[in-house]
């Protein structure tokens, strides 16, 4: 029987109407949207070309009988809403009957589907809105395939990206489906190569498990709470989690993943105290809130949504994940020497073993006859290694006794072997040991203790989200990698740390900034305090 119903002129105003296909991601996110929809257990996406050639997605949900079929292509049909208070209390994915009709505007569209439990398909030809044949086809489930996305608008055409960028696109949105639905099974094929393929999960910690390996999901710290109307699951990273850029943070509100700037907020917040400058958490936030609350029509790709009374919620994400997050220890308090602080003989070229004394746990103050000089410890200790990572030379790579194999994303682990050489410059060896893993054969000595995949994790969205105009990709990389290794605040030196680390700064051919312009260090001389003291 016929499910689909067209929506009333009513209705459909108060849709919010905008251009839902922008890009080839954006077919696979509406269509896995659909199987989704249709209670489907297990959902295959494959595409040509990063899906300009071709999207298809198969499922084994409910399917349509033949009236639904050809139906489901004209505007505002829908099986999903009937009246007006369904818009308040939607439980499905999709709701404004717009999706395939905007699809098969802009491509040649073939639809296969069969109603559960009968083998009477239909096969569909559609293209740039127009059906071209209908034919019965025994089958199961739903089929849609998209060739030639935007083939009758060449100028949406122009404005897609190069293959490898559309397929990253995709890779991100299959991502975020699979861990909304750890009840489904996904897998996707780009150009006959499978890159991803995830069982159903019997939880969503499995399911990022299955995404980003136990190994990362063990530096997670998994909060569950709930209140009137509203449960959190999120799991956030813990102290050794952090990254340099925001690739790692979901949000999904009713298994829908948002883009939500005061959620954001909110969890920033809660790392108060605990956040480096330039860092970012990871977080995989799932809110599920009563449908009344919330409001899902306000973004034509249903990227954002609108709540009724925010401020509760916001406090209830920043509570719920402050109060659990573990607090680092606290820096152990700084034994003086017994003898002086001041050194005799120390002037800017630093001498081996220099008295120095820490300044809270970022800063080291070491004096001199000539004056004062100030050193931020972590800047120092990044500006010495960005020079060495540039310079290619010293770095020493050793070759690991034990091999390390780590999980990766499908797409971290894509761009890291394409783009193997450059890594290889810096003394970062990795193979290929296939279903998203890769195994680690060397590592430049600098890099023995440190964390090598948040290091990966952050090389590959550089590599993928491009570099600043002004820099050079080998510049970026290094900056990246110096970040990551160098002393962090907070920690408080040995006296050989800093001998080290002193002398090596003098070595560098620009010691005073760090890579992002900060400065390393600080002198005042004498007479710079004479004037300060107003002795001149
Ligand atoms: P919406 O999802 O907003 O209802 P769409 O244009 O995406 O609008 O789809 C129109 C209708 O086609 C859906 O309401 C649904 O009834 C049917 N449909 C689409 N894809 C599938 C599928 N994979 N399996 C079963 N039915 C589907
Ligand atoms: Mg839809």
């Amino acid at each position: 029987m016929s499910q689909i119903r067209i929506l009333p002129p009513i209705l459909r105003n108060k849709i919010a109407a905008g251009e839902v296909i922008e890009r080839p991601a954006s077919v696979v996110k509406e269509l896995v949207e659909n199987s989704i929809d249709a209670g489907s257990k297990d959902i295959r996406i494959e595409v040509l070309y990063g899906g300009k050639r071709l999207i298809k997605v198969s499922d084994n949900g409910k399917g349509m009988d033949r009236e639904d079929a050809l139906l489901c292509f004209e505007r505002y049909a829908t099986s999903k809403l009937h009246n007006e208070e369904d818009l308040f209390r939607l439980s499905t994915m999709g709701f404004r009957g717009e999706a395939l009709p905007s699809i098969t505007s802009v491509a040649k569209v073939r639809l296969v589907t069969a109603p559960e439990s009968t083998h009477r398909g239909v096969s569909i030809e559609i293209t740039g809105g127009e059906i071209k044949s209908v034919k019965d086809s025994p089958s199961v489930g739903t089929t849609v395939e998209v060739r030639d996305l935007f083939f009758n608008t060449p100028a949406r055409r122009k404005f897609l990206k190069a293959d490898n960028t559309e397929s990253f696109h995709v890779i991100d949105r299959v991502t975020e489906q699979a861990l909304a639905h750890h009840e489904i099974g996904f897998s996707l094929v780009s150009d006959n190569r499978e890159i991803m393929r995830i069982p159903v999960a019997s939880s969503r910690r499995e399911r990022i498990v299955q995404i980003y390996g136990e190994e990362f999901v063990c530096r997670l710290v998994d909060i569950n709470r709930e209140t009137t109307g509203i449960t959190m699951n999120c799991f956030v990273a813990n102290e050794s989690n952090l990254r340099s850029s925001k690739t790692y943070q979901f949000i999904f509100i009713n298994k829908r993943p948002v883009r939500d700037s005061s959620l954001t907020h909110a969890i920033y917040n809660a790392y108060e105290g605990i956040l480096p400058q330039k860092k970012h958490p990871v977080f995989f936030l799932f809110l599920t809130i009563e449908p009344g609350v919330v409001d899902v029509n306000v973004h034509p790709a249903k990227r954002e949504v609108k709540f009724e009374n925010k401020e509760p919620i916001y406090n209830f994400v920043l509570s719920g994940i402050k109060d659990n997050l573990p607090r680092p220890l606290q820096p152990k308090p700084y034994d003086f020497p017994s003898t002086s602080v001041i050194s005799e003989a120390f002037e800017l070229g630093y001498r081996t073993s220099v008295s120095f004394m820490p300044i809270g746990d970022a800063f080291i103050a070491v004096s001199g006859p000539a004056g004062l000089t100030l050193v931020d410890q972590h800047a120092a200790h990044e500006r010495v290694l960005y020079e060495r990572f540039l310079g290619g030379v010293d770095m020493n790579p050793y070759l690991l006794l034990f091999p390390r194999q780590l999980q990766l994303s499908p797409k971290e682990y894509h761009v890291l072997l394409a783009n193997g050489p450059i890594l290889k410059d810096f003394g970062i060896e990795l193979d290929d040991f296939g279903h998203n893993s890769i195994v680690v054969r060397s590592l430049p000595e600098v890099l023995r203790d440190a964390d090598i995949r948040g290091i990966l994790a952050d090389i590959a969205s550089c590599l993928t989200e491009g570099v600043p105009p002004d820099r050079e990709l080998r510049e970026t990389l290094a900056a990246k990698i110096a970040c990551h290794r160098s002393v962090r605040g907070k920690t408080i030196l040995k006296q050989e740390e800093v001998d080290q680390l002193l002398s090596d700064l003098q070595k560098c051919r620009h010691p005073d900034s760090c890579p992002h312009g900060r400065p390393t260090r600080i002198f005042l001389s004498l007479e710079d305090l004479k004037k300060m003291f107003k002795r001149t």
